[in-house]
C-alpha cells in the first residue's frame, strides 16, 4: 500500500469505527489536547478519562493551572502514576502562561515533559498541522504492518519507525489520521490477539502475510528487575490523624506525601526512641508489593498509635498530620500510601 492508500483506508475506517467522543475531543483547545496527551503517556484511555475530566474541571485553563499550588496539582494526579508528568505540566503551564502556547515543534519540545511524539500529536490535533507521531499504539501498528525485526526501544529501530511514521502521515486531515492510527492500535491492533479481521489494512500487513503476528513488536530483551524493601511508619495521633512527610522534589514520588520510610523495623524503633514515642503496642502489617518500571518495592508498615499530640515532630511545610476524612485537605499521595491509608 502506498501512503495515500494507507491514509484513505485508515480515515475511512476512523469515520465509522474511530473513537469520536472522548472528553478531549470535545471543546478542542491546545490546553486540553496537551493535558490529554500528557496523561495518555504510558496510560490507557479508560484510566485517563475520569482523571482528565476532574483535572480540567479543577484547572480549566493554562492560567488556572499555572497559578495553582503544585500540591493541589499532585493531589488531582494521585493514582495516575509517573508523577514527573504532573510536575512538568505545572512547570510548563507557568511558561505557557507567560509566553503563550507554542505553535512549532521546537518550541513545544522546549517545554518540560514534551517529546517529539507528544509535540506532533498536539500540533496535528490542536493546530491541524502535519506532523508524525510515534506513541506506543503507533509503534505496535507499524512494527506489525511493516514486520520490523527489532525491539522498538533500540535506537536504530526507533529511527526506522519514525521514518515509516513520517512516510505514512498525510499533509491534510492529519488530526483525523493521528487519531485514527492511535485508535487502530488501541482497539484493533491490540497487544495480544489483535482483531485483524476488523483491520482496514489487513490485506497488506506484512506480519499477517508472513503469518507471524505474534513476533511483532519484537519484545524487550528480558532484564532482571531488582527488588527493594522498605518499612513505613504509620504514626496515628489521638485525633486519628496520620503523620506524613513530604518527599524530596526529585526521584520516586517526588513532591508527594508519604509515611516516613525506613529500611527496616530497627530504624523505626530507633527513630521512635529518639522522639520519646512508646513502641510497646505496635502493629506490623504484612509485606505488599508495588512494581515500578525498573524495580519491585516490597513494603510493609508499622502502625503506632500515639495518644499524646506530638506536634514537636512536625516541621513546617515538610510534615503534616493528615486527616483522611477531611475533604478539604488536598495532598498528592502515591498509590501504595493511599492503599495503606485505606487499610488502616
Ligand atoms: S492486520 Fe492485524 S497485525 Fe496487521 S496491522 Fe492490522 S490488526 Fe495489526
Amino acid at each position: 500500500m502506498n501512503p495515500k492508500q494507507f491514509q484513505t483506508a485508515l480515515l475511512n475506517w476512523f469515520e465509522i469505527y474511530g473513537r469520536q467522543d472522548l472528553p478531549w475531543q470535545r471543546n478542542v483547545t491546545p490546553y486540553r489536547v496537551w493535558v490529554s496527551e500528557i496523561m495518555l503517556q504510558q496510560t490507557q484511555v479508560t484510566t485517563v478519562i475520569p482523571y482528565f475530566e476532574q483535572f480540567t474541571e479543577k484547572f480549566p485553563t493554562v492560567e488556572v493551572l499555572a497559578n495553582a499550588q503544585l500540591d493541589e496539582v499532585l493531589h488531582h494526579w494521585s493514582g495516575l502514576g509517573y508523577y514527573a508528568r504532573a510536575r512538568n505540566l505545572h512547570k510548563a503551564a507557568g511558561m505557557i502562561n507567560e509566553h503563550g502556547f507554542p505553535e512549532t515543534k521546537n518550541d513545544l519540545m522546549a517545554l518540560p515533559g514534551i517529546g517529539e511524539s507528544t509535540a506532533g500529536a498536539i500540533l496535528s490535533i490542536a493546530f491541524k498541522q502535519s506532523h508524525a507521531i510515534l506513541d506506543g499504539n503507533v509503534k505496535r501498528v507499524l512494527c506489525r504492518y511493516m514486520a520490523i525485526e527489532g525491539w522498538p526501544g533500540q535506537s536504530a529501530t526507533n529511527k526506522l519507525l519514525w521514518e515509516y511514521s513520517r512516510y505514512f502521515t498525510p499533509e491534510k486531515n492529519t488530526d483525523d489520521y493521528t487519531q485514527a492510527i492511535m485508535d487502530l492500535g488501541a482497539t484493533v491492533c491490540i497487544r495480544s490477539n489483535p482483531h485483524c479481521y476488523k483491520c482496514p489494512v489487513s490485506e497488506t500487513c506484512k506480519a499477517r502475510q508472513l503469518g507471524r503476528i505474534k513476533d511483532f513488536p519484537v519484545p524487550k530483551p528480558k532484564k532482571h528487575i531488582p527488588t527493594k524493601k522498605c518499612v513505613f511508619l504509620v504514626l496515628q495521633n489521638d485525633k486519628k490523624e496520620l503523620f506524613l512527610e513530604k518527599r524530596a522534589p526529585v526521584g520516586i514520588w517526588g513532591g508527594l506525601w508519604s509515611f516516613p520510610e525506613f529500611s527496616d523495623v530497627e530504624g523505626i524503633l530507633g527513630w521512635c526512641k529518639k522522639q520519646n514515642i512508646n513502641t510497646d503496642k505496635l502493629k506490623i502489617l504484612s509485606f505488599r508489593r508495588h512494581t515500578f518500571s525498573h524495580y519491585h518495592l516490597n513494603y510493609s508498615a508499622i502502625i503506632i498509635n500515639h495518644q499524646n499530640p506530638v506536634n514537636y515532630i512536625a516541621e513546617a511545610g515538610r510534615t503534616i498530620w493528615y486527616d483522611n476524612s477531611a475533604k478539604n485537605v488536598k495532598v498528592g499521595l502515591p498509590t501504595p500510601i493511599k492503599r495503606l491509608i485505606e487499610h488502616i
